[in-house]
């Protein structure tokens, strides 16, 4: 058998990492963990609470006594994953706008990334997982092999995540799309503490002109070439 790799796919705001990441743990038969949606549960967790996103103390004592838990699909509406925050499912709360809103925000507190990223940390390191988010090559799982830093244009994402929220229902426009997520580009890149970028090992994949299975296909490439590599311990 195989060994159990931890692989690590960062990557900007709708790069297709979620997509990328779950198809590539389901062809290995590795578990799919989506970093995103723990700093989302945080922030969705701030809003019940009324909590003033700018009192950075109280943000970060949240995230460290909530707990929030990832676990396979329970029900079959379209969701990856479901996610419980303090044992109650929400999943697609963690979608609103709201949340989108505040969430690079409460990111950016580092006693928020401390608590979500020693939990991310423990889930790692046991292996035979696909871990997606923004720093887990970088910060989180520097260890993990092989590490993916996934990426398209501004241009080509906005596209994708307008025809998402349209197919949803949501009127918002393609140039506010663009503008939203030009700003969390910005927001996510110069953060102090653990910034979105490559790690130096990490492999970039373009997936500008690309269909998902395309991207999948050549995730999948990259991955057995490492474990043939491993298992002739080169
Ligand atoms: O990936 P997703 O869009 O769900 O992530 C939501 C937000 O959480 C990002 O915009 C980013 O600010 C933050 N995030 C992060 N580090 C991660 C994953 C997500 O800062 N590892």
């Amino acid at each position: 058998m195989s060994k159990q790799l931890t692989i690590a796919i960062d990557g900007p705001v709708a790069s297709g990492k979620s997509t990328l990441a779950k198809s590539l743990a389901d062809a290995l038969g590795y578990l799919y963990f989506d970093t995103g949606a723990m700093y989302r549960a945080v922030t969705l967790a701030a809003l019940q609470r009324k909590l003033s996103m700018d009192d950075q103390a109280a943000v970060e004592a949240l995230a460290r006594e909530v707990h929030i838990d990832l676990r396979p699909a329970s029900v079959a509406d379209g969701r990856l994953y479901d996610v419980l925050l303090d044992d109650v499912d929400c999943t697609w709360d963690l979608r609103t706008p709201d949340v989108e809103a505040h969430v690079s925000q409460v990111s950016a507190y580092p006693g928020v990334r401390t608590a979500l990223t020693e939990q991310q940390r423990r889930i790692g390191l046991r292996g035979g997982v696909v871990m997606a988010g923004r720093d887990i090559g970088t910060v989180v799982l520097p260890e993990a092999d092989p590490k993916i830093f996934l990426t398209a244009s501004q241009e080509e994402r906005a596209q994708r995540r307008f025809e998402e929220l349209r197919a949803r229902g949501d009127s918002t426009s393609y140039a506010e799309v663009l503008e939203s997520l030009k700003q969390r580009d910005a927001y996510d890149t110069s953060r102090e503490v653990a910034p979105l970028r490559a790690a130096e090992d990490a492999i970039s994949l373009v997936s500008d002109g690309l269909q998902a299975e395309q991207v999948l296909e050549r995730a999948l490439a990259l991955v057995r070439e490492r474990q043939a590599q491993l298992a002739t311990g080169t």
